[in-house]
């Protein structure tokens, strides 16, 4: 193992990359490793983790105690105790306020999975824990049934997102990919329709990570592939989006999209349409604002509304700039 020193370092130089790529802003973010024999080392309270240095980092005991160290310890560490005792091959803990996934954590959308294999491998199904007080023991307490679950990257409603690894940097990258991926979700979704990769697909990914020792909740013991509820929220709120009564012009081009009939991510087909009225998408009729529950729909709904009032307000600025 490195000397403290050493560790002390690396955690400086991980705070200065949470700190370069935005994932936190001020004195946020916190950063622990386990040293063993119940000691560990984690970054003080009300520094900014981009401009640390080793001698600031804080040594704590098993239950949090300060033992060492001349600025007081993150008030964030029953977060990172909680991790090291309920899974005892971890050795560091990262939490930051990565934008991208921050958003989905504060839309309280969970961020879909089966669309990159980067994710697949490396993270996995991202669960989003309930939201509590942060530094409470009843904060650190509600990743405890995702870590059961072997989830090594979570989202805090209303709050961040927590990683963890055997190796300090690898937990930092996992909140790496993980903001990359919601960024290129949000992007994709303006672009056109999100593509999921096939069950099939999805497991040869697993069964690469089985190969490699990485444990997924989607693996069971006898090669079996699970999907987990809940987790295309994102998905069928845009694939249900649909603007009533738009036509495109005639060389087909438009503003509508929102695209019926695609796979959700339990490789089924997606909800059928209900009750909702029908509409016109890029010049072809498609069901109506199909939904299985009555949020998704009036999600559905909302995107509409969105949808007409950008139309409404291109239409003004061109009649503006025509007149000008
Ligand atoms: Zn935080």
């Amino acid at each position: 193992m490195d000397s403290e020193w050493k560790i002390k370092e690396q955690i400086c130089e991980i705070g200065r990359r949470i700190y370069t790529k935005g994932f936190v802003a001020a004195n946020d973010g916190n950063i622990s490793v386990r040293l063993g024999k119940g000691r560990y080392l984690c970054t003080p309270t009300l520094v900014s983790k981009g401009y640390m240095k080793p001698a600031d980092i804080a040594l704590v005991d098993d239950a949090g105690k300060q033992l060492a160290g001349p600025k007081p310890r993150t008030s964030e560490i029953l977060l990172h105790l909680e991790i090291y005792h309920a899974l005892p091959e971890i050795n560091a803990v990262v939490h930051a306020h990565p934008p991208y996934a921050t958003a989905f954590a504060v839309a309280g959308v969970s961020v879909p999975g089966n669309i990159l294999p980067e994710v697949e491998l490396f993270i996995g199904q991202v669960p989003l824990a309930q939201y509590e007080t942060p530094g409470s023991k009843n904060f650190a307490q509600t990743i405890l049934p995702h870590l059961k679950n072997k989830a090594n990257t979570i989202l805090l409603a209303n709050h961040g997102a927590v990683s963890c690894d055997r190796r300090l940097e690898q937990a930092y990258f996992n909140l790496e990919i993980l903001d990359q991926y919601c960024r290129i979700l949000l992007l994709a979704r303006q672009v056109g329709n999100i593509q999921q990769i096939s069950q099939s697909k999805v497991g040869e990914l697993l069964a690469i990570k089985q190969r490699l020792g990485l444990a997924d909740p989607r693996l069971g013991p006898e090669g079996a592939i699970h999907s987990l509820p809940g987790s295309d929220d994102f998905l069928r709120g845009f694939s249900q989006r649909a603007i009533p009564g738009h036509v495109p012009d005639a060389a087909g081009s438009g503003r509508g999209y929102g695209i019926a009939g695609s796979t959700s991510q339990a490789g089924s087909p997606q909800p059928t349409p209900d009750a909702c009225p029908a509409a016109i998408v890029a010049g072809r009729r498609v069901g109506g604002l199909g939904s299985s529950s009555a949020t998704a729909r009036r999600r559905a709904l909302d995107d509409q509304v969105e949808r007409l009032t950008q139309i409404i307000t291109d239409r003004i600025v061109d009649a503006f700039g025509k007149n000008n």
